[in-house]
């Protein structure tokens, strides 16, 4: 159980998390002034990093409360959600019915990737992955801002970019790329602030992909969707029995969508399928099912470029991988992914050079 230790027994000004400061820790990981009193053995469990790093002979280490500390060069609100997750996972993060918000799943997977905790990593995936798929028929989780297991608004798309940069995850790249798209300029050049107080900006190069993104969107948008508005003859359909009456009305129809504005909405994907336009009933049941289906299919082929809208490259796009029964993290656990060398990542943990005892 955490202890809730009135009067610190250190000489240190560092503050003990009320949390994850347990009586019978055996290591002390100092976060700047934060420190969290843990067990060798459940992070030894969880990360290779840590496996690895207390295999090591630890000579003469600082010990403080009869703990080595251990000194981490991370944000303390961002490890003591990684500790939630360690410690109180069960019933914080992976419940059935849990949605969990997009700053504790980015959180989650760079903490996880730094220390090749091969479960946390994956579960954060999976989630992230839900909301920023990669098939058309899933992409309702992306329109509706968040799927059963994780929440995000448009300013966490640039986060999003970064993590999939980060752990090579190439499908999350089109959607967040293209939501990086619909953010005002400011946030789009200057980053957005994170919880943890640091700011997070896109690489030049993923700015100037979203700019190319949008006058691509743009393009695609004339030339498929609405390409009807501009053929000679206005279509009507097969069944049609009042080709007057729906023609007049398809071109009304037109003609709104141009003065709403909808014709350069760049966020297609929130009305996809035009639905509940009032001009519906001043045409035939059949015309309007032929409106929709049309505007589907062409939203699809707008949704099958977009890896090539947003400049990038990806191999396996609009698959969805529920349909075709393959776990999402098959591609992402490669261990070119996970491995990095340890040398390097010593850099990052230091045991703290003895000090003289008062
Ligand atoms: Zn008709």
């Amino acid at each position: 159980m955490p202890s809730h230790e009135d009067q610190p027994e250190t000489t240190t000004s560092t503050e003990k998390s009320p949390t994850y400061w347990f009586d019978d820790g055996n290591v002390i990981l100092q976060v700047g002034d934060n420190s969290f009193r843990v067990h060798t053995s459940v992070l030894s469990r969880h990360s290779v990093v840590f496996r690895d790093l207390f295999k090591l002979p630890q000579t003469s280490p600082d010990m403080r409360d009869g703990c080595v500390v251990v000194q981490l060069h991370d944000i303390a609100g961002d490890v003591e959600v990684l500790l939630a997750a360690l410690y109180d996972g069960c019933s914080m993060y992976f419940g059935a019915r849990s949605c969990i918000p997009f700053s504790t799943i980015a959180c989650l997977i760079r903490l996880g990737h730094k220390y090749q905790m091969e479960h946390i990593f994956a579960g954060a995936i999976t989630r992230l992955k839900s909301c920023f798929v990669a098939s058309f028929v899933e992409c309702y989780a992306l329109r509706s801002r968040g799927s059963r297991s994780m929440s995000f608004v448009d300013a966490d798309a640039i986060e999003a970019v970064n993590l999939a940069r980060l752990t090579q995850i190439g499908t999350v790249l089109p959607t967040a790329l293209y939501i990086c798209g619909l953010l005002p300029n400011n946030l789009l050049l200057h980053g957005v602030p994170r919880k943890n107080g640091t700011v997070e900006r896109l690489s030049s190069e993923d700015i100037i992909r979203c700019l190319d993104g949008r006058a691509n969107l743009l393009a695609a948008l004339r030339e498929k969707r609405f390409k009807w508005f501009f053929a000679p003859t206005i279509r009507i359909s097969d069944g049609c029995r009042q080709e007057k009456t729906c023609k007049a009305a398809l071109k009304v129809m037109a003609m709104n969508i141009v003065k709403e504005g909808l014709i350069t909405d760049l966020s297609f994907l929130d009305n996809v399928g035009l639905d509940e336009r009032k001009e519906q009933h001043l045409m035939c049941q059949s015309c309007w099912q032929m409106v929709q289906h049309d505007d589907e299919r062409e939203c699809e082929a707008i949704w099958c470029d977009l890896p090539q809208h947003m400049g990038v490259t990806v191999v396996h796009w609009n698959i969805p991988w529920a349909a075709q029964g393959m776990p999402h993290l098959k591609p992402v656990l490669s261990a070119r992914q996970v491995s990095f060398d340890l040398h390097f990542r010593r850099h990052d943990i230091v045991i703290r050079a003895p000090r003289p005892r008062r």
